[in-house]
């Protein structure tokens, strides 16, 4: 079977710029977390939980150092575009649910069959093959997503694609295997909201290669994503 490996960061951080409208790296982080994540480029074990940064998670950052976030205080669409496969709505609005409870950021499901990519603001998730190219479905990588930010690590847009081809539909399609397909779409809408991949054999979803049987998130995940998050 098929090794669940290979799930890649589309590396679009820095590929956008971005006007300086402000300075807000740190504003969306949560009081308790602030001191810790300031000082992530120095502190390896987060007091009292034990969680070890590149171990139990991981940040995108800018070249200075900055997390990868979202703004706080406005909703962030993630647009459905294209047809979606059976489930994958619903799998959508869980995914979604579970990653705004967790992080405090406001994601908002939508489907637009019409719609495209790049919607600034928003996330924009493909079930299909990346770029329409259907060569790209025989990888053994099972989706790609990533986040474009300015230098500020502000993040612009996301975009998330799911492949659905031979090989990846048993993992990826929700009337195939539904707990596999939402880690698989946790795993990159994460990367959308700024999380790297922790470390081989971390538990959790967002190591580079997802465990069939460690598919929900883990201590390491939920305290990533609150960092990258938003104030309640
Ligand atoms: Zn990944």
């Amino acid at each position: 079977m098929l090794a669940l490996v290979g799930v890649l960061v589309l590396a679009l951080a820095g590929a956008v710029l971005w006007v300086a409208d402000d300075d807000v790296a740190w504003d969306r982080v949560a009081p308790e977390f602030w001191a810790a994540v300031t000082e992530l480029h120095t502190v390896r074990d987060l007091a009292g939980d034990g969680l070890v940064e590149g171990r139990d998670y991981a940040f995108m950052r800018t070249d200075e150092g900055r997390l990868l976030h979202w703004r706080c205080g406005r909703p962030i669409p993630v647009i459905l575009i294209g047809q979606a496969p059976q489930g994958v709505e619903d799998l959508l609005s869980e995914a979604t649910a579970l990653l705004s409870e967790t992080s405090g950021l406001r994601l908002v499901p939508k489907h637009q069959p019409e719609g495209s990519r790049d919607v600034e603001g928003a996330i924009t998730v493909l079930y299909g093959a990346l770029g329409g190219d259907a060569a790209e479905t025989f990888t053994e990588e099972l989706g790609q997503g990533g986040p474009a930010s300015g230098y500020n690590g502000l993040i612009n847009f996301g975009e998330v694609t799911i492949l659905t081809g031979p090989s990846q539909a048993p993992h990826t399609l929700p009337a195939e295997n539904m707990e596999e397909a939402r880690a698989v779409l946790m795993h990159e809408l994460a990367h959308t909201l700024g999380l790297d991949h922790s470390a081989t054999g971390a538990p959790g979803v967002m190591n580079p290669g997802l465990n069939p049987h460690d598919l929900a998130l883990s201590p390491g995940d939920e305290f990533a994503l609150r960092a990258v998050g938003c104030p309640r």
